[in-house]
């Protein structure tokens, strides 16, 4: 088994500016490093250097994203205007999402990683593929930026398997700890492209997220919101794979699966209130490896999004590209034993209720 790793040092020089977590600095707010930072997947990709494991994956060169393609999902005049600001001195796309003078180039090469990894996939290149890209994408939506989140990655990946690359039907699966918005409202009438996301019931965006939001006109049932209680960890996420992520992913019957991967629901997290560690990752990893080699010969991208633990994102993006390859680093995660004792392995009655509210939604999902 091949597995692809899409990186480029210039993702890591896309530039958030100065905030205190994700609030801009200014008033009383003094300035402090923005949440999302290089740090987090730097610390990834030294780990698996350092480890030994880079090298046993085959590198993906990314490529930038052309106009044409970032416009199958944006909006030309966003597309501009984020162009002329970033041609500028940089400027903020829309909510919370501040970049510097040459971000647009980055966030072109961000989406366009993506999409190189799919190609790899198709073309027989790789098995699968870990794009360890930057900027994020989840949260843009067509016509504005949102959550750090400039162009939508994913969403635009997706485009480009259905209108390049000929394929019928694209599952994205969005277990970041925010709710995976930009890639709702990307395909919410569009039945060929399922999007499930989980996420911290109420996190963010605000009022975002509800399981009615299931999709609408041709696309009714083919967007799925899994609102998770906060505190859960393990035992709440595979709960939730296993009884609707899974079973929505049989029901619709995929050509192409591809992982929204924020590590923020990690347990420690700063952006979030969840609970999980490396063994959960590995865990969700591998029921969607198992999906995809049951329902579309195992073509399966994970592209990173949120996560914003310097200390910890690095061992839970370890584990799952492990458990993507086949191989094993020999790094045993330090901190799980002290994370597990934290709680959140075990399904909880009230987690357990809030996976039960969302288990009709497959039999909404449309049949291949
Ligand atoms: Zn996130």
């Amino acid at each position: 088994m091949t597995t692809g790793l899409v990186w480029h040092e210039r993702y890591m020089w896309h530039d958030t500016r100065h905030a205190a977590a994700a609030f801009p600095s200014g008033g009383w707010i003094e300035p402090d490093t923005h949440a999302e930072n290089p740090l987090t997947k730097r610390r990834l990709k030294n780990l698996m250097d350092a480890s030994g494991i880079t090298p046993q994956l085959q590198s993906i060169e990314p490529r930038m994203a052309t106009v044409e393609e970032i416009c199958r999902f944006h909006e030309r005049s966003y597309v501009d205007h984020i162009k002329a600001l970033s041609d500028d001195n940089g400027g903020d796309a829309g909510g919370l999402t501040p970049f510097g003078p040459g971000s647009y180039e980055i966030a072109l090469l961000s989406a366009g990683g993506v999409m190189a990894a799919c190609d790899a996939v198709l073309d027989g290149e790789v098995d699968n593929v870990y794009a360890l890209c930057r900027p994020p994408g989840h949260h843009a939506l067509a016509g504005e930026g949102m959550g750090f989140c400039l162009f939508g990655n994913v969403a635009v990946a997706a485009h480009h398997l259905r209108a390049a690359r000929g394929l019928g039907r694209v599952a994205i699966v969005d277990w970041d700890v925010h709710h995976g918005n930009g890639t709702q409202a990307a395909f919410y009438d569009d039945p060929s492209v399922l999007t499930i996301s989980l996420h911290q019931d109420g996190c963010f965006p605000l009022f975002s997220g509800a399981v009615e939001d299931n999709g609408e006109g041709a696309g009714a049932g083919a967007n799925i919101n899994i609102p998770l209680p906060r505190g859960g960890g393990r035992g709440s996420y595979v709960a939730a794979f296993e009884r609707v992520v899974v079973p929505a992913l049989e029901r619709f019957a995929p050509d192409f699966i591809i992982v929204a991967n924020g590590l923020d629901a990690g347990a420690m997290d700063p952006l979030g209130r969840m609970q999980m560690h490396s063994d959960g990752y590995r865990e969700l990893t591998k029921l969607m490896m198992g999906a995809a080699d049951r329902l579309c010969e195992g073509r399966l991208v994970i592209e990173h999004e949120g996560g914003y633990s310097s200390a910890y994102v690095p061992f839970c993006g370890l584990a799952i590209v492990e458990q993507l390859s086949g191989l094993s680093s020999g790094v045993e995660d330090p901190m799980l034993e002290f994370l597990r004792a934290q709680g959140g392995d075990e399904l909880a009655p009230h987690e357990d209720a809030a996976i039960a509210r969302c288990e009709p939604l497959v039999e909404k999902v449309p049949a291949a």
